[in-house]
């Protein structure tokens, strides 16, 4: 068959590469300039040494990306351990906390007489131990949100203004103001599913030795046809033959995949049904947001920032967004 796939970011190469492997003919269509969506590494020089950041996926698991590792493994791409840890600083409220350990959580050492703090401690645990019965209690109800959940069982302002929005505008680059809106099902179901809401047993998270372009690199290699700067622009159907649009021309495939995000595919799928129409508006999009407006790079040694053992500079805040 000859099949096309829209986008390169993990889903088209995968979906490519395997296709590819099953004996089908290919052809993956990227828009930009180059392969890997939101799986891309930069390198950055600080004029003492070299190293790379991955602007987009970053870490996973063993319990959660079984998939993943196996794809890692087919490819033989190594991976490192890595470290996923929450410090937080609120400055009109002059609190800053991390989650490490005792020292992170206390490296503020008004924290130590802070009755609130010692509240938000005592919450959050609450909340992380309720977690899998408020699940349960949702029954899959997408359309209450997280703020309206926090209410009903009484949590403190302080558990979510000092843990939940800061620890979920993190991890979905979303504004804070955003956050309490969240379907609360969608949220507890990400972090019970990472678990990010145990004290003990926490996954060991791991990285790409030398980012996620290791990857893409891999794949990209294997995939004989394969476009850049090809922005499909349109797509339909006709007597069982897909047909695509770019600049360059039209173009007839048996198949298409869509590894585009749904509203990108729901722009370009001219002839779509009823049904295919409403599952492709279902989804909520927000845009994401640098967590700081300013930034500076500096070293230091607070451990109330950040994980323990930090030989390089890092971008600090220097102004609150
Ligand atoms: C800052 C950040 C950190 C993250 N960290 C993690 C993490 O640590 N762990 C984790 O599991 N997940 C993480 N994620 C999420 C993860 O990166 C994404 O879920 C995943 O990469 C999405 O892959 P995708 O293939 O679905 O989409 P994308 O990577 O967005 O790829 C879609 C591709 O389709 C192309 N495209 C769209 N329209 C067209 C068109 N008309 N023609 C041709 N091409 C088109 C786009 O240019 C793009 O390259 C993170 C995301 C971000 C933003």
């Amino acid at each position: 068959m000859k099949i096309a796939v829209i986008g390169s970011g993990i889903s088209g190469l995968v979906t490519a590469f395997l296709a590819q492997e099953s004996g089908h003919e290919v052809h993956l269509f990227e828009k930009g300039n180059y392969f890997g969506g939101h799986s891309n590494t930069i390198e950055i020089d600080d004029g003492k040494s070299r190293f790379w950041a991955d602007t987009g996926f970053l870490v996973h698991n063993p319990k959660t990306y079984p998939n993943l590792i196996q794809l890692l493994e087919i490819l033989s791409v190594k991976t490192i351990e890595s470290q996923m840890t929450l410090s937080v600083q609120i400055l009109n409220e002059n609190i800053e906390w991390g989650g490490t350990d005792l020292g992170t959580l206390f490296a503020q050492k008004l924290n130590l007489i802070r009755p609130k703090f010692y509240r938000m401690i005592f919450e959050l645990l609450r909340f992380n131990r309720m977690a899998p019965q408020l699940l349960v209690g949702l029954q899959g109800d997408a359309r209450k949100t997280l703020g309206e959940l926090l209410t009903e069982h009484h949590f403190s302002q302080e558990v979510r203004d000092w843990y939940l929005v800061p620890m979920a505008a993190a991890v979905w680059s979303t504004p804070a103001n955003k956050i309490l809106d969240f379907p609360a099902s969608t949220f507890l179901q990400f972090c019970m599913n990472h678990n990010l809401l145990q004290v003990d047993g926490r996954p060991t998270w791991r990285t790409i030795e030398g980012g996620s372009r290791e990857y893409v690199r891999r794949i990209v290699d294997r995939i004989v046809h394969r476009y850049l700067n090809a922005n499909i622009l349109s797509v339909r159907r006709e007597s069982g033959r897909v047909e695509l649009k770019t600049a360059a021309g039209v173009f007839w495939f048996d198949r298409v995949v869509f590894a585009s995000h749904a509203d990108q595919t729901r722009k370009l799928l001219i002839d779509q049904d009823a049904q295919e129409s409403e599952i492709l508006a279902s989804f909520n999009f927000q845009k994401i947001v640098p967590l700081y407006t300013q930034i500076q790079v500096c070293c230091h040694s607070d451990k109330s920032y950040g994980p323990l053992g930090i030989t390089r500079p890092r971008k600090m805040p220097t102004k609150s967004a």
